[in-house]
């Protein structure tokens, strides 16, 4: 079995010589057990974070060890009572093609493969998903008539955050992209009210104009220049879920803006960060609502599939620059 090891910590943007895809011994499975044969690979930004060696709610990735990641693949052999040979499961050791997990606890959860193909189990119906469902309504306290500006709006997350306000009600859904049909997707195919390319001028003016009277809510992706702009579009009362500053991941310095901070204070805003492992507990209710706007065709969703595990490296750095249109997966063969 191939695994991907982090050898050095990178500085910046990472580069290939840091990590290394080796070939190790699938070992025995003890007691409890379970062997996944992985079909999909997650690429989250969240990884690139765990590189540096810095304290957070999850541990760096060690050096010369696998890196961890989410994966959905296929139970071949097992020594737990909860799962058996041929379930799909979706878990959290991914990075390698074959995956020894504890099969009691929180390792691994059965996914259902009739209500979706099993890469939506690391997007729409995964870990992003919920990400973008409790964000929006537990941390952005969303209510019917919000005016919601969400950015990385093409993204896994974003996407969702744009589509949910949406069907709950927004008076006004407007998103922020990197390129052009990115923005095209955002109103055409996602029923967004507006959506500009934050590559084409300052976020603050293109804001204005997609948002003239202002926003209720921000769901912030990207940090920076785009929660400056927010700052400044807010109502009084006004709420931001603070869920990802990508602009600043592979940074050296830090970020200068958001420079209007102060104004929160004057327009009593609330801006609330958040980790979606704090929602797991609310899973089920999760794929209970999304997964029905699935199945009626409400809410839709795009993948970026790449193929094959030596290209798991360059999948994450691809969808770091935006080389994604939805949730970046790496599919393995059968
Ligand atoms: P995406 O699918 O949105 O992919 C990342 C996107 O970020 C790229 O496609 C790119 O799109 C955009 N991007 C990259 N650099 C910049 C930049 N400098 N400025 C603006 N946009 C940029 O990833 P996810 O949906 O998985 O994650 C989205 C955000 O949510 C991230 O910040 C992530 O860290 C955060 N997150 C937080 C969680 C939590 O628990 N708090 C859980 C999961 C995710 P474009 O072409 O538009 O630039």
């Amino acid at each position: 079995s191939r695994e991907w090891h982090i050898l050095a910590r990178p500085k910046g943007w990472p580069k290939e010589e840091d990590f290394a895809l080796r070939e190790v011994e699938i070992p025995e499975l003890a007691d409890g057990q379970i062997l996944v044969r992985n079909l999909f690979l997650s690429v989250d930004p969240a990884m690139r974070g765990r590189m540096n060696d810095v304290e957070s709610y999850t541990p760096p990735f060690a050096l010369n060890e696998p890196m961890h990641g989410g994966a959905v693949g296929r139970v071949v052999a097992s020594r737990s009572d909860a799962f058996a040979v041929g379930d799909n499961v979706q878990h959290w050791l991914g990075w390698r093609e074959y995956s020894v997990v504890e099969g009691r606890g929180a390792g691994a959860v059965k996914v259902d493969a009739d209500l979706a193909p099993l890469s939506a189990y690391l997007g729409v119906l995964g870990m992003p998903g919920l990400t973008a469902w409790a964000g929006l309504l537990d941390i952005a306290s969303f209510r019917e008539g919000d005016a919601v500006f969400v950015s990385g709006a093409a993204g896994a997350v974003g996407s969702q955050v744009g589509q949910i306000a949406r069907l709950k009600g927004a008076s006004r859904v407007i998103g922020s992209a990197g390129s052009a049909d990115k923005v095209a997707l955002l109103v055409d195919e996602y029923g967004f009210d507006a959506a500009f390319n934050y590559k084409d001028g300052p976020v603050a003016e293109q804001l204005a104009k997609a948002a003239p009277e202002g926003i209720d809510v921000y769901f912030d992706n990207v940090g920076g220049e785009h929660l400056e702009a927010a700052i400044g579009a807010l109502h009084t009362h006004g709420r931001v879920a603070m869920c990802g500053a990508i602009a600043q991941y592979n940074a050296t310095e830090p970020t200068p803006a958001p420079r209007n901070l102060a104004l929160s204070i004057g327009k009593r805003l609330r801006l609330q960060g958040f980790i979606v492992i704090d929602s797991f507990g609310r899973r089920d209710e999760f794929l209970t609502e999304v997964g029905g706007w699935l199945r009626t065709g409400e809410l839709k969703y795009r993948e970026t599939v790449v193929e094959g595990i030596e290209n798991n490296l360059s999948a994450l750095l691809g969808m770091l620059r935006g080389e994604n249109t939805g949730k970046m997966v790496v599919a393995l063969p059968e």
